[in-house]
């Protein structure tokens, strides 16, 4: 396996190195082509220059050639790798490059056919025939021999050599910073990864406490630090939670069971009567257990993975009712007033669940309400979810405790909650089964005193 970085590096230098030799091939291509253009152009005026400069040796007067201007042109044109053979109008030769120097001749072809086999452009030594005009008359003709298509001259050649040079150099130089870039920037997006995995790897062994410190400039790997910063923090408040559980799970055993041992053993050992009132005392305990085992149990099948809701519709104000109904020996027997409100608003969910919900958020508004209190349920509903509110003017929840009441054992007050007889269950079940809905629950402060629970259920 090949490390981020690696492949990053090896990526980028790849791209570079390609555009690099493609704008290299491609620029020499062009350069060439256009140069063997304009030299082959160039062959072409030089040797009409030469006819030209031919005419002028012709003086129509005498009707005469001026030999010594025949030779110097001659020779200048062998020098350039031209080489003539001048004719008159009878056709006799007048002058003639081979002829003249054969050595010269021989040894400026041989130059030029291996420059051109060096710049590995074909070609070959061909005559052309032109005719020399003095006026309006001609004169005579001229062959002229050179390399064709076209050859370069020694300063042509070392153009190219230059140009070349130069396109080679710009090309490495592009590729070595190119290569320095491509690091730079693998490393940049390698190095929060790498960290990131450490820290994530540090997270998986427990260490819930560490997160990714700074800001990183590139927007997704900021995102996936961030992911793994909140992952840290859920973690680390489950692993709260759970430690919490255990603690309040052991807290909630030990005592009653320690009233009941203690108050057995006083008897056994003939210390204490064993009275109707002591055992009655034991068996409340026991009973106040057997309680908290059925909660345990009812929230751990809502908790659950198999948790299936039977749906049919349900009427929310209905449900309230039936609940209030039920529950009535108690709130009558604090002398509090319970009032349901609401117009029918019936959703899609299950009943019986709905009536736990119902029947542990008015448990709770009857146990934290004082006598002669008023607890009122009200039902209304949105274009989308039915809504039903249960309100009680009794001890209320602290504001920072809102968020936190619905986790398993929690209890705003322990000895307050104690007396009541809670063991902070009620609300975890309420939340689970909300949830499994589709819903939603909250807590909130009443303006006056006393708190509301509000409870979502989407109609669809
Ligand atoms: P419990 O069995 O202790 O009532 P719950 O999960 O039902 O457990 O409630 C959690 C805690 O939330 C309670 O201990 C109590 O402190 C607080 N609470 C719940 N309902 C009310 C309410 N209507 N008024 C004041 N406090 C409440």
């Amino acid at each position: 396996m090949r490390s981020l970085r690696a492949q990053l590096s090896l990526a980028i230098s790849m791209v570079v190195l390609l555009t690099v030799a493609l704008l290299s091939l491609v620029s020499n291509l062009t350069v060439n082509r256009q140069f063997e253009a304009y030299v082959t152009e160039q062959e072409k005026v030089q040797s009409e220059t030469i006819v030209a400069h031919l005419g002028t040796a012709y003086n129509s007067l005498s009707q005469d050639w001026n030999p010594d201007f025949l030779h110097t042109v001659g020779m200048y044109s062998l020098y350039d790798g031209y080489l003539l053979k001048i004719y008159d109008r009878a056709g006799s030769v007048l002058w003639d490059a081979e002829h003249h120097d054969m050595t010269l001749c021989g040894q400026i072809m041989g130059e030029i056919s291996d420059r051109m086999e060096k710049t590995k452009s074909a070609g070959g030594f061909s005559a052309h025939t032109y005719e020399i005009q003095s006026g309006a008359k001609t004169v005579g003709s001229v062959s002229v021999t050179y390399y064709g298509p076209f050859f370069y001259s020694e300063g042509e050649v070392k153009f190219l050599h230059t140009l070349n040079a130069v396109l080679l150099s710009v090309g490495v130089f592009a590729l070595a910073a190119s290569l320095g870039a491509g690091w730079l920037l693998s490393r940049r997006i390698a190095r929060p990864v790498v960290k990131t995995a450490a820290i994530a790897r540090q997270i998986s062994a427990g260490n819930y406490g560490i997160r990714f410190e700074g800001t990183i400039k590139t927007r997704e790997l900021n995102d996936l630090a961030g992911a793994v910063n909140y992952l840290a923090e859920a973690l680390q408040e489950q692993e709260r939670l759970r430690k919490r559980l255990t603690a309040d799970l052991a807290h909630e055993l030990r005592t009653p069971l320690a009233a009941v041992g203690a108050h057995l053993e006083a008897m056994l050992e003939g210390i204490w009567e064993p009275t109707p009132d002591r055992l009655r005392s034991c068996h409340e305990e026991v009973i106040r257990l057997g309680k908290l085992a059925a909660d345990l149990e009812r929230l751990a099948r809502v908790e659950g993975e198999d948790l299936t809701l039977r749906k049919a519709p349900v009427d929310l104000t209905c449900a309230a009712r039936t609940v209030c109904a039920a529950l009535e020996p108690e709130w009558k027997g604090k002398n509090l007033t319970l009032t349901v409100e609401g117009e029918s608003v019936t959703v899609p969910a299950d009943g019986d669940r709905i009536a736990q919900v119902i029947t542990n958020l008015l448990s709770n508004a009857i146990k934290y309400t004082p006598e002669q209190g008023h607890i009122r349920v009200s039902v209304t509903h949105s274009e989308q979810e039915g809504i039903l509110a249960v309100e009680d003017d009794g001890i209320g929840i602290p504001e920072e405790e809102l968020p936190l009441i619905f986790e398993r054992f929690y209890r705003t007050d322990r000895s307050r909650s104690r007396s009541t007889g809670g063991a902070g269950i009620g609300l975890a079940i309420v939340r689970s089964i909300v949830t499994a809905h589709g819903g939603t629950v909250r807590a909130e402060h009443r303006d006056g005193k006393g708190s509301r629970f509000v409870v979502t259920i989407p109609k669809v």
